[in-house]
């Protein structure tokens, strides 16, 4: 048999037992012949290499998949349809020492013994209850130099919330500005 009549035979054979599984409705979940079924590891690695060299019997062929099949497949590609299973794994790749601004995992180091409510009331009082930056109103306490153990009045600013979340990126930019606007209020 010619090589082109063979493919296109092997196509209808595949398409036609595709047509009967899904008239059947035996292509899905427990109806599928192959439900809670793995391959062995050796057959596996027989199937790998028996399709090594191989061209994928849908290479470059159109029309075997009906368009709501396409779509979804553009979708997954586009990045609409992330199951939880990849959510969770990406989710994993960019937190903790993986993130960008992983900074040595000093956000749990525990503060120091001076860091205590009646430092922080000391500092929001001496900066007005205002963010140093800002103007705005806000309490919470930086450690300029991002040293948790370093409580030296002189070392700790007032901000608002917005400004100290800001603070924890471009820590040189902020500690140089924090050191400065600390410097010339004369603390
Ligand atoms: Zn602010």
């Amino acid at each position: 048999m010619p090589k082109a009549k063979t493919e296109q035979a092997e196509l209808e054979r595949r398409r036609k037992i595709s047509k009967t599984m899904i008239e059947n409705d035996i292509t899905k979940g427990k109806n599928n012949p192959r439900y809670g079924k793995y391959h062995s590891k050796k057959t596996k690695q027989k199937i790998g290499n028996s399709l090594k060299g191989s061209i994928p019997w849908n290479k470059g062929k159109i029309g075997i998949y009906s368009e709501k099949v396409l779509e979804k497949n553009r979708e997954v590609h586009k990045g609409l349809i992330l199951s939880k299973k990849c959510k969770e794994k990406i989710s994993r790749a960019v937190s903790g020492k993986n993130h960008h601004n992983w900074q040595g995992g000093i956000g749990k180091l525990p503060y120091s013994w001076g860091f205590n409510n009646q430092l922080k009331k000391e500092i929001r009082e001496r900066d007005s209850y205002q963010c140093q930056f800002c103007g705005k109103f806000g309490k919470c306490i930086h450690h300029i130099n991002y040293n948790k153990k370093d409580c030296k009045r002189k070392k700790l600013i007032n901000l608002c919330v917005g400004h100290n979340v800001e603070a924890n990126y471009s820590r040189e930019k902020w500690e140089l500005c924090f050191t400065v606007l600390n410097e010339l209020r004369g603390i």
